[in-house]
């Protein structure tokens, strides 16, 4: 077993050590909970595949398919061992755990949910473990019961005692959710479940890869997730489930693998788990590599990463604590290094793209949890998430970064006005594109972005309403039109966000004075790439930016 040396375990991360950021530093990955990055083994791991036993598993009768097929299956075997399930029957190849999730409620969901049944679902899942089984919901006239939480942020096991009944036939829950971090008492849960005969589906995504996972100890009927988050490849992702419950379940997807006969004059039949629920042909190449991040991790004495993990959230939570201005989502910290927090006087996107313009990634927004965003009353929040290849000197950098941008409070507001009055009412976009030309970098860049935000003329109140509301933009932006007696537009927007604000200066600079024909025509993305923007935000790609241009031209075409 190797010693853990925070040093050499961040060097096998190559994008973290051989990359620069617009600052000239190595980048600050902070948003593990989002995904995690690759040692070298996994990457390698592709290159080793595809160069020497890439092949079909399973169906030929040759050599390289028999090392395909036993290095493919030793992975299951190293997953089985992993999570302490009885049998490798138990763990199915999915490509996530949003897959896992939807296969679970398209199967056995199909299977035992009637009218009026109910499902319970935590309040904090992921939209991974709550779409799913809305859809379900939805088709079999079933209900579903949110479960809250308690005042620590956990699920409410006295109001789970409450909530459950004979009517229950699911219950869903995070073993750890991706906005709070912190454990939540699945094994009561699965527990009081099993009693009432219902099924538990506990969502691992997070857990998976900050605390030991044993199944069998859990006693929950599935347990999904995803191999990214845990330093392996994306596209690959594991459904536990109990034997007893697989072999009765019906099929998920059918085709090639999951079969056993198939007959235009005789009813087909299915193959044995847990091929049963493997139509197709896997994703090889990254079971492959998702078994070397597993042996990766496993050459670590378990408790020496752990040890330091906690550390280094300790650390940091702490930092963070002694900025007055934060305020975390939840009381008392989280069991892993995974922080949610809002700061006074300053929008989520802007201290994500500062810090982002510092070579600091961290996630602001919904996490994808919107429903607890609403249960939390915020429309958002930042999340900073760590990996034990994030170091303290990265903790100190960060807090150092965010301190000044929270010291740096313009955000005084008078509605109806431009911030800066002394600059011109307009820009033309001509004009933005020599004035970015002569800017280096993203840092710059998002540094412009965020002083043209002055140049906004804002919205009064009433003007920011329903009609004008821009949708899909996750921060709250706001648009409306005029059209004069030449067809010529004016447009007017504001947002809560500083970075949208600038943004919606360089987006109006190109659209307003023009015809509705030369709105439509407008190459918006071409007009990004010669402000240097598009690497970071193309309007075609970025959400944000395409809701706003697509507010435009519905605008254009209704007021037309
Ligand atoms: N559940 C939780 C708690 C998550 O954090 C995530 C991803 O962030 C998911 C489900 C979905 O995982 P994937 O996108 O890998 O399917």
């Amino acid at each position: 077993m190797k010693n853990f040396d925070p040093n050499y375990f961040c060097q096998q991360f190559p994008l973290l050590t051989e990359n620069l950021s617009s600052q000239d530093k190595p980048i600050i990955y902070f948003d593990n909970a989002a995904t995690t990055q690759k040692p070298i083994c996994v990457i390698d791991s592709y290159k080793t595949y595809y160069h020497n036993f890439n092949a079909n598993v399973h169906r030929a009768s040759h050599a390289l398919s028999a090392k395909a097929t036993t290095a493919f299956e030793k992975v299951r075997e190293d997953v089985k061992r992993f999570i302490h399930a009885k049998s490798s029957k138990e763990i199915i190849w999915t490509k996530g755990s949003t897959e896992s999730l939807n296969l679970i409620a398209c199967t056995l969901g199909e299977q035992i949910v009637n009218r009026g049944d109910e499902i319970i679902v935590a309040v904090s899942e992921h939209h991974a473990n709550i779409v799913p089984w809305q859809l379900l919901a939805k088709k079999k006239g079933a209900v579903i019961k949110v479960l809250t939480l308690d005042d620590n942020g956990v699920v409410d096991i006295n109001a789970f005692e409450k909530l459950i009944n004979t009517k229950t036939k699911i219950v869903c829950c995070s073993h750890i959710s991706n906005v709070i971090g912190k454990i939540n008492p699945i094994k009561a849960i699965v527990e009081k479940a099993k009693a009432l005969g219902a099924i538990s589906v506990i969502d691992g995504a997070q857990a998976i890869a900050h605390v030991p996972v044993n199944v069998q100890s859990i006693g929950c009927d599935f347990y999904v997730f995803s191999a990214h988050k845990m330093f392996g490849p994306t596209g690959v992702g594991v459904l536990y489930g109990k034997q007893a419950l697989l072999e009765v379940m019906p099929p998920y997807q059918a085709g090639g693998e999951m079969i056993k006969t198939v007959s235009f004059n005789q009813e087909t039949t299915f193959n044995t788990l847990p091929f049963k629920f493997e139509a197709g042909t896997p994703n090889i190449a990254g079971v492959v590599a998702f078994g070397q991040a597993i042996n990766f991790t496993e050459q670590y004495d378990v408790n020496q990463l752990q040890h330091y993990e906690k550390k280094l959230g300790q650390y940091c939570y702490q930092a963070l604590r002694n900025i007055p201005q934060i305020h975390f989502i939840v009381q008392h910290a989280p069991d892993i290094p995974l922080f949610s927090f809002t700061v006074d006087g300053h929008h989520n996107h802007d201290i994500a793209s500062t810090l982002d313009s510092l070579g600091i990634a961290i996630r602001s927004g919904h996490h994808c949890a919107m429903p607890l965003m609403e249960y939390l009353n915020i429309s958002g929040c930042l999340r900073v998430s760590l990996a034990t290849y994030n170091s303290i000197e990265e903790v100190d950098y960060f807090i150092a970064c965010l301190q000044k941008i929270i010291a740096n409070t313009d955000n005084q507001v008078v509605y109806g006005q431009q911030e800066n009055t002394d600059k011109e009412q307009s820009l033309a976009s001509d004009k933005l594109v020599t004035q970015f030309a002569n800017l280096d970098g993203w840092h710059n860049r998002h540094r412009e972005i965020m002083l043209l935000s002055k140049q906004l003329t804002r919205l009064d109140k009433a003007a920011r309403n329903d009609d004008s509301l821009i949708r899909g933009c996750e921060s709250l932006a706001w648009l409306q039109a005029s059209c004069d007696k030449q067809g010529i537009y004016t447009f007017e927007a504001d947002s809560d966000a500083k970075v949208i604000r600038g943004l919606l200066v360089i987006v109006l600079a190109a659209f307003n004075g023009k015809t509705a024909q030369e709105i439509q025509h407008f190459d918006i993305d071409g007009y990004f790439e010669s402000l240097g923007l598009i690497r970071q935000l193309s309007p075609s790609r970025s959400n944000g930016l395409l809701a706003i241009v697509e507010k435009i031209k519905s605008l254009v075409v209704s007021v037309e």
